[in-house]
């Protein structure tokens, strides 16, 4: 079974015994509770979509750990039209969802600890490579969903793991044991924890020395003891609850984070991938932070598709297609769009192969990727709510719409151009409305902002690979410059 149905996902979670809280109560059924629902289904998405045979080239590959046809997002990038190829792929899961579909954090985690286990073993002898082989193996047998985990809480920035008043506020080694070690911590803003099968954990940044037992990766299954989960809240969250699908504007599909808290987990030793090798931590998070930004010149471009979309619909309804401002705004917004986009196949194009034998992402055009990200879907929003106009938040409700008394009203002065109902209007405006400032602008403005690193991580990296010494050589060769 390495492909598995959406419905046998669906199945398949039922089957966890994950311990979720959310609004200060456990949440007794999380696969059909209706706030959680819609991120279940955009991770539903990412399986049935694999046995569309229209999807195939993109949503499947042939593994090269089995030599069976495995969803892409347990793959081991071998060549740079995989990692072209996983970028289209999540471009077409945006298009799909309008949604974070949450599955690319394990897929952008498999592909980090992958190499970098390799050559952890080449300096220490460890048998950490063979471990995880083993693990993708089965990850892409089951075809499960694994949720990479990086963020700790973090605690006082300022200081170091182990200098925290709190030496919790790291994920960290508590008990070494023969057979295994005890972790204690949380990791914070988990995409679509509580729709996976599994955890990758890693460390969140360079570790010295003194951080040894922080430089910490391995993985756990999502219901393992001493682990569970706090739903993050939304804006709009609640309005899930109130059985409208006008209000909600993409009732179907959504995203969702939690905190998750790792009270003394026990994790055997075939499940471990690094263990105080602190020296190794930072290839880790470079590796999997590259990957990340790669994903966003995707994701993030799929989305935008649907808001550009929503947004030429509102031009049309409002009868001002051809007004010149607003078709060069639609343009613009294709621009931006479609420059993250070519940000996302660049790097990819540009990869090269690790020691391991896997491709990685070029890291320079990655991070130029993502910080084009951090920007350019907040001017697309802009634009969008300029053309939708000032309804996307004056809007009345679809019970409004529906009364017996306000709907008739409604229908008078919420009337646009002609043959155009009120409710479809309201529809796309409320479509709109989530992207840009309700449940969906988590996925689409914020997690874009702070997704796979905030926007002064990736200027570190472009300062550090830009290469200033050479192109002031160039400048002085061209200049005659005599020292
Ligand atoms: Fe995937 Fe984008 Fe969500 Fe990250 S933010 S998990 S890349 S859809
Ligand atoms: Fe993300």
């Amino acid at each position: 079974m390495a492909l598995m149905t959406g419905e046998q996902y669906i199945e398949s979670l039922r089957k966890l015994n994950l311990r979720v809280y959310m609004f200060g109560k456990p949440v007794e059924n999380p696969v059909d509770d209706p706030i959680l629902r819609p991120s279940v289904n955009s991770v539903r998405m990412t399986y049935d979509l694999a046995l569309i045979p229209e999807y195939q080239e993109l949503m499947t590959t042939v593994s090269h750990l089995t030599g069976e046809r495995v969803n892409r997002f347990a793959h081991i990038h071998q060549s740079t039209t995989d990692l072209m190829n996983k970028v289209k792929m999540q471009r077409l899961l945006g298009n799909m969802t309008a949604s974070c579909f949450q599955r690319c954090v394990g897929m952008d985690a498999f592909n980090a600890v992958y190499s970098t286990t390799y050559e952890i073993d080449q300096k220490y002898g460890t048998q950490y490579h063979e471990n995880f082989r083993r693990y993708v193996a089965r990850c892409q047998e089951e075809d499960l969903t694994v949720d990479g985990a990086m963020t700790d809480p973090k605690g006082d920035r300022g200081l170091p793991p182990h200098k925290q008043p709190d030496p919790d506020m790291f994920l960290r080694i508590v008990e070494r044991r023969p057979d295994g070690i005890v972790v204690r911590g949380a990791k914070a803003h988990q995409t679509g924890m509580c729709n996976s099968h599994e955890i990758l954990v890693m460390p969140t940044q360079a570790m010295t020395a003194e951080d040894k037992d922080y430089a910490v990766s391995f993985s756990v299954p999502s219901d393992a003891e001493g682990l569970f989960m706090i739903v993050g809240r939304q804006s709009c969250d609640t309005r899930k609850l109130e059985g409208t699908t006008v209000d909600v504007g993409n009732s179907e599909f959504g995203g969702v984070e939690c905190l998750v808290v790792f009270d003394d987990v026990f994790v055997p030793n075939d499940r471990i991938y690094m263990n105080g090798e602190y020296d190794f931590a930072v290839m880790m998070v470079e590796r999997f932070a590259g990957y990340h930004r790669q994903s966003y010149g995707g994701c993030k471009v799929g989305v935008g598709d649907v808001l550009i979309g929503a947004t030429a619909l509102m031009a049309d309804y409002n009868g001002v297609p051809k007004a010149s401002h607003v078709k060069d705004k639609l343009i613009e917004m294709i621009h931006l769009n479609e420059t993250m986009f070519a940000c996302g196949i660049a790097c990819s194009a540009m990869g090269a192969q690790t020691a391991s034998g896997s491709y990685l992402i070029n890291v320079l055009l990655a991070n130029v990727c993502k910080q084009n990200v951090t920007r350019f879907p907040y001017e697309i929003a802009r634009i969008a709510e300029d053309i939708a106009g000032g309804a996307v938040v004056t809007a009345p409700s679809e019970a409004d719409l529906k009364g017996e008394f306000t709907g008739p009203y409604i229908e008078k002065y919420l009337k646009v151009a002609s043959g155009v109902s009120v409710e479809n209007r309201l529809r796309v405006l409320r479509l709109i409305e989530n992207l840009c400032m309700g449940a969906g602008s988590v996925g689409y403005l914020t997690e874009s902002l702070h997704g796979a690193g905030s926007p002064q991580a990736q200027r570190v990296v472009i300062g550090r690979q830009g290469d200033l010494p050479r192109k002031k050589e160039l400048a002085k060769a061209l200049a005659h410059v005599v020292d």
